[in-house]
Formats: C-alpha cells, structure tokens, sequence
C-alpha cells in the first residue's frame, strides 16, 4: 500500500533523535552550530513554509534545467550573441566574476549547516539548498563558456575568484564574512535572511528583467531559474531568526542583521548599482537602482524587520541619503582605475546622461562636471589623461575606496588599534569592525599589502599581480581605445 506524501512528509523531514552516548553540545559544539548555544527544545518548533520532498526536488529541478537548456539551445546562434550590446556584455561579464564562484562558495556552507543546524527539517533544507548551490555554479558556468568565443575575457567567470584582482578581494572579504567562515546560526541570518531574502532579488530579477529588453535570453532564462530556488532555501533564515527572537537572541539577532545589511548595501551598489546605469543599455532600463532598492529591497525589508519586531539599523538615515549618490561616485573611480577591471566601463553619452539626471535629481550638478573632464582629457591627452596612476584610498573593512557618500561630503573615518591604523569608508563599516575586530584586523587591503612591499607598486606589476597580465584583460573605455570598432564617436548632445 502506498503511503500519501502528506501522511509521511511532515514527520519524516523532523526525524531527530537524542544521543545516548554523547552530549549534544559534542554534537553540535557552538563554534560551528552557533551563538547563543540554545538547548534542543528551543529547536523543536523550527519549521519551514514550503515543504519539499527529494522526489519532488529532482522532478522540479529536472525540469528547471532543461527549461534553461532548451531556451539556450534555441538561441546558440552567433548572430544573437554577436548582436547583443556592448555594454551589455560587459555587465555580464562583471556578474560573472563577482558572483558565479560565490555560488561554488555557498556549497560548503550549506552543508554546515546540513550537518551543525539543530533541527532535522533545518538540515534537510540546507542539503537541498547545497544542491541548489551546486547548479547555480553549472549553469552560470556554462552560459559564461558560451561567450568565450566572442569575448576571451568571459574566462573570468572561473577566474576572477583565484586572483587578487581588488573587486574580487572585496568580495571574497564580504562572502568569507556571510557565510565561509561562519557557524550554522550566522550563516542562516546573515545569508538566508539578508542576502537572499533581502537582495538577491535585485540582481537575479531585475537583471534579468533587464537581460529580457537587451536581448539576452539565455542570461535571463538562467537568473530567473536561480532566482526560484533561492526563493526556497532562503527560507531557512526566517525560522532561524524566530528562533533566537524567542530565546533570549535578540541582540545577536540584531547585530547581524544590521551588520549584513550594511555589507550587502555596499556590494550591491557596487555591482548591480553601478551596472544597472551605466552598463545597461538605455532601451532596457525601465527603472532607475534607486526606485529598484526602495520598493524590492528597503520595503520589504522594513517589513520583515516589523514582523521580527527588530529595530531598523541605527545607521538608516546615512542610508537613505547614500541610496542617491554612492553608487555614482563609485562608478567615477570604477572608471578612474578600468585597468584594473576585467570588463569595460564607459563615459556616459548625452542620452544617458540624460536618463541618469532625470532619476537623480542632483546627478549633473555633481557628477557632470567631473565627466566633462574626462572628456576633455580624451580629447587633450588621449587615454593616458584619463587614468588614475595614484594609489586611491581603501576601507579596512568593505575593501572599496572610500569615495563615499559624494564629491563635497566625504564619510570617511579613521581607528588606531595595536600600533595600527585602520581607515574606513564610513562609520557603519567601522563599527563592524570594532564589533569584531579579532575577525578583520589582521586583513590588510591592497593598498596596505603594496605600502608594506607585499605587492607590486608598479601599475603594471600591479595589473600581473592582479591577473590582468595580458592586455587584453584589462578593462578599458568601453567607446574609445585600441580596437577599430571602439572608434564610435561618443554622441554628443
Ligand atoms: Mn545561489
Ligand atoms: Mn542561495
């Protein structure tokens, strides 16, 4: 006789048992399962929305995977890819390096907490999400293989996360942090609840909202498809956090969400923020970042942080302000240093400009006039005028120069500790480093390894230490350089 899912799926995802032979803090020692260290009845009302059985799970996968497969199947076609925009390709050319391997990462921390989370249906759903984990890294990984005949840089998709490139040591500083070298308990809040249930929305919906208007559909098809499973296993976070509320976790709840928070806030405006606008081709961009982050990401997160009864971070207010500019005055030092990328980053023609000032209401008074310098740099001097050489200022902590919030209002701030002084782009990311400095005080940042003679100070020592040996490698201006086509005569207004 058979037996209906429903009859045996709630009991058997809870199957626990008590160990007779060893202490269940042996079992789950606090270092790897997490703080605070509750005792198991604390757990036992643990439970997640959407209930998944494995047989269930690699049906819906199957069918998720050949959907991807068969859409790039169709449009395999030289002439698609070849006719996507410029821009464009350098936008996915930048989510490939800053996020693909970041995938890869995540398997492992799954698992942690496949085997440290304390409940039984926590640890089933972590198994799932490392497989999740797994195909995200596959499929990106094969549509990045398919534009290696067109671009060879798309072999950054697998590299970027095995150099010292400075992007990718920002975010393998931010990742380590979330979720590499955290216990059960932070990983479920600071990834599952922040990462994924706050942001990840953002990169994976609305570029593929945006990948849909430039014509990208294999790209669009393969973050829509990821999207639908980190909607399931980012799931995990919110028992978690019910979890510790209820137990005297309170603070710890919200210390790491705040924590977090401001770390997202800093890699996304750093990736999909300065993408989205000046990457993205017009034609594509229904919505500006900032609208995107006020109704996706601060709205719902406000919600969530309700529903938990959690304060909003204390640091809110320079939030909010920094939601207008910070991704602009970033893009200036993106541009500043494009040798040191491995994608392309272009001026931003009339048209844009236009776009960018009719969503940003201060946008030409502060950032015009600093483009219209480089505009006449090009013009006077050529490419040589238009690169930084100086060393720029970076954050002990976030691993960005600290170029925040904008031109006219700098928020940088400085610590000494053990005979060492630290610099920080802004006071939240110094407090996340006084909270923890046992955990981030001995990193140093590219510029402190090249002062203390760990790393070339020669930009082009530099650039090989980086990866970025072949000069094919290094980013340039996307309308303007060596290559023929780059001839295009940026419009003008
Ligand atoms: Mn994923
Ligand atoms: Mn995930």
């Amino acid at each position: 006789m058979a037996i209906l899912r429903d009859e045996w799926l709630d009991l058997a995802r809870k199957v626990d048992w008590e160990f007779r032979y060893v202490d269940d803090r042996d079992v789950f020692p606090e270092e790897l399962s997490g703080s605070p260290w509750l005792p198991r009845s604390a757990w036992k009302d643990w439970n997640e929305s959407y209930r998944t059985s494995y047989r269930e799970y690699v049906a819906n996968q199957r069918a998720k995977d050949e959907s991807v497969r068969s859409v790039r199947d169709a449009l395999d076609k030289v002439r698609l890819v070849e006719g996507l925009d410029r821009g464009w390709l350098q936008l996915v050319k930048f989510h490939n390096g800053a996020f693909v391997l970041a995938e890869y990462a995540a398997v492992p921390s799954e698992l942690r907490m496949a085997r440290f989370g304390r409940d039984a249906a926590w640890r089933t759903m972590a198994t799932l999400g490392a497989l999740d984990e797994i195909r995200h890294t596959q499929v990106q990984l094969l549509v990045g293989h398919d534009l290696l005949r067109l671009d060879e840089n798309f072999d950054w998709t697998h590299r970027a996360y095995h150099t010292n490139e400075w992007v990718m040591i920002a975010a393998r500083h931010l990742f380590d942090d979330m979720f590499v070298a955290a216990s059960a308990i932070d990983t479920a809040i600071q990834l599952n609840f922040v990462f994924e249930t706050g942001f990840t929305n953002l990169q994976f919906m609305a570029l593929a909202a945006m990948a849909d208007k430039a014509d990208h559909h294999a790209f669009e098809k393969a973050l829509a498809s990821i999207q639908t499973d980190e909607s399931r296993h980012a799931q995990i976070g919110h028992p978690v956090l019910r979890t510790l509320i209820e137990n005297g976790g309170k603070d710890r709840a919200q210390f790491l969400v705040d924590k977090m928070w401001w770390r997202c806030w800093r890699a996304f405006l750093a990736t999909t923020g300065t993408a989205m606008e000046y990457l993205t081709p017009l034609r594509a961009r229904d919505r500006s970042f900032k609208e995107f982050m006020q109704e996706w990401v601060v709205d719902q997160f406000v919600k969530n942080l309700e529903e938990f009864e959690l304060d909003r971070p204390w640091f809110w207010d320079l939030f909010l302000e920094e939601i207008e500019f910070a991704h602009h005055s970033l893009q200036l030092g993106m541009y500043l240093y494009r040798t040191t990328l491995w994608f392309d980053e272009p001026v931003p023609d009339a048209a844009e400009r236009q776009w960018l000032q009719s969503n940003y209401p201060h946008w030409e008074e502060v950032y015009g006039p600093m483009w219209d310098r480089f505009d006449r740099a090009w013009e006077a001097e050529g490419e040589a005028g238009t690169i930084a050489y100086a060393l720029p200022a970076l954050c002990n902590l976030c691993q960005l120069p600290t170029v925040f919030l904008r031109p006219g209002r700098n928020t940088a701030c400085t610590l000494e500790r053990d005979g060492r002084k630290y610099l920080f782009c802004s006071e939240p990311c110094r407090w996340i480093f006084e909270r923890e400095p046992e955990r981030f005080a001995d990193h140093r940042s590219v510029v402190d390894r090249i002062v203390a003679g760990q790393a070339p100070g020669k930009l082009i020592d530099l650039h090989e230490w980086m990866g970025l040996g072949a000069s094919d490698h290094k980013g340039k201006d996307l309308r303007r350089g060596l290559e023929p086509w780059r001839f295009v005569p940026v419009p003008k207004g």
